[in-house]
């Protein structure tokens, strides 16, 4: 889950991490009444769960109040197209108002997962501002990182490496390394997958400030981090996995392409959409239906499945283990007879019920193409979108 940068700058906060005086208002007026009680000259901010708003216009300078309202009132209901939106961008609803920040220097710093380790890393660079997939491809040695042990804990010292490698000694020594330290504890101690602080700056008065600042955190833990998980915002969510989550399917991310799938497991939902690129197509989501045993389930998937209308064909791949193939049946010949499907179904189908549940589909004359394996599923799914 994301939150917002207000947000994300409020937590920091509560860690020890210094961020600018601001406040999030959803209004020019209020935005206005923020930089009156700031007294200064502030930046408006475009408040969506993307980056690179500074290049798409989401971002505005403002030396007066007055300047800060006109700020505000171009930046909200503005649908902010940046490189990290997609084409059709993101409605602005709020912004943060903030003092502006004299800068010396931009650098970044993350703590997030290395999955091939294992481990929480701390990441840091001196070219800040730029975001970290560009550094890492032009110039990968400016990249510094360090791998936390998992038994043993952040330490000090890695926190004071980090500071050296960029450039944070003397004076901006101790509180480069406090700042370190108090993100690696709200990273840890708020189950984030993933604390950016891009830029992280050094004012031209010798502060260390998040200037901005990413949050995510493990979907897994919203049962033991209420407090975090009431930031959530759905508006910001796609709006097909927020009706999945509300419908029980918890495995569902919407993707760009034109094949629809069905499956129950995720690991077979991942071995699909790999077997649906190698035959030349693009999945349109991942959804792991699981273990089955209500055809509303299934309903309800090819619900979500069908309002998506980049969706061409749907592919269902199902080995029955726990799941039974007849309940699946089911739920298809439902959804046919209460919404009608409007695109080809092909379906690869094994395992407990199997007889029962092709005996069902025959006998409500439901057309599905079926497949004898998940190759020969793939090749007619895409033959199937295409047409
Ligand atoms: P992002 O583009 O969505 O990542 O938004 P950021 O909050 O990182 O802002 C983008 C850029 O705007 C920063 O790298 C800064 O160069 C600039 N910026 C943001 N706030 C200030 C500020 O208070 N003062 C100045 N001078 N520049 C700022
Ligand atoms: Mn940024």
């Amino acid at each position: 889950m994301k939150i917002h940068e207000y947000q994300a700058k409020e937590l920091l906060a509560q860690f020890g991490v210094t961020v600018p005086r601001g406040r999030v208002a959803a209004t020019a007026a209020e935005a206005r009444a923020v930089a009156v009680e700031l007294g200064g000259p502030v930046v408006v901010k475009a408040q969506i769960h993307a980056g690179g708003r500074g290049k798409g216009g989401g971002i505005k300078l403002a030396a007066t109040p007055d300047e800060a309202e006109s700020a505000a009132s171009a930046i909200l209901g503005m649908t902010l197209v940046t490189p990290q939106t997609g084409p059709e961008g993101r409605l602005v609803r709020s912004v943060l108002v903030e003092e502006q920040t004299a800068i010396e220097r931009e650098l970044y710093l993350a703590v997030l997962i290395d999955g091939s380790i294992g481990r929480a890393i701390l990441m840091g660079s001196v070219a800040g501002g730029m975001e970290i997939e560009e550094v890492a491809a032009s110039q990968p040695e400016a990249i510094i990182r360090v791998d936390i042990d998992p038994a043993a804990g952040f330490q000090p010292y890695q926190g004071r490496e980090l500071a050296f490698a960029l450039g944070l000694d003397g004076d901006l020594l101790r509180p480069a390394t406090a700042l370190i330290a108090g993100l690696y504890r709200l990273f840890s101690e708020t189950d984030c997958s993933q604390a950016e602080i891009n830029p992280l700056v050094v004012t031209k008065d010798g502060k260390i400030i998040a200037l901005d600042a990413k949050l995510n955190f493990d979907d897994n833990a919203a049962y033991r981090r209420p407090a975090i998980f009431a930031l959530r915002d759905r508006a910001e969510e796609d709006p097909l996995e927020v009706r999945a989550q509300a419908e029980g399917i918890s495995n569902f991310v919407k993707l760009d392409g034109n094949i629809g799938c069905v499956v129950n497991g995720a690991g077979l939902a991942m071995a699909t959409m790999d077997a649906i690129k190698l035959a030349g197509g693009e999945p349109a989501n991942f959804l792991d239906i699981g273990t089955v045993n209500d055809p509303a389930r299934v309903v309800n998937a090819l619900g979500i499945i069908s309002s998506d209308r980049s969706v061409k064909a749907i592919l269902f791949n199902i080995f029955g283990g726990m799941a039974r193939v007849d309940v699946i049946a089911e739920g298809i010949i439902t959804a046919q007879k209460q919404a009608g499907l409007k695109v080809p179904v092909v379906a690869r189908l094994a395992g407990t019920n199997l007889e029962e549940g092709l005996k069902l589909l025959d006998d409500a004359g439901v057309s599905v193409e079926r497949a004898a394996d998940l190759a020969e599923a793939a090749s007619k799914a895409v033959a199937a979108a295409e047409r």
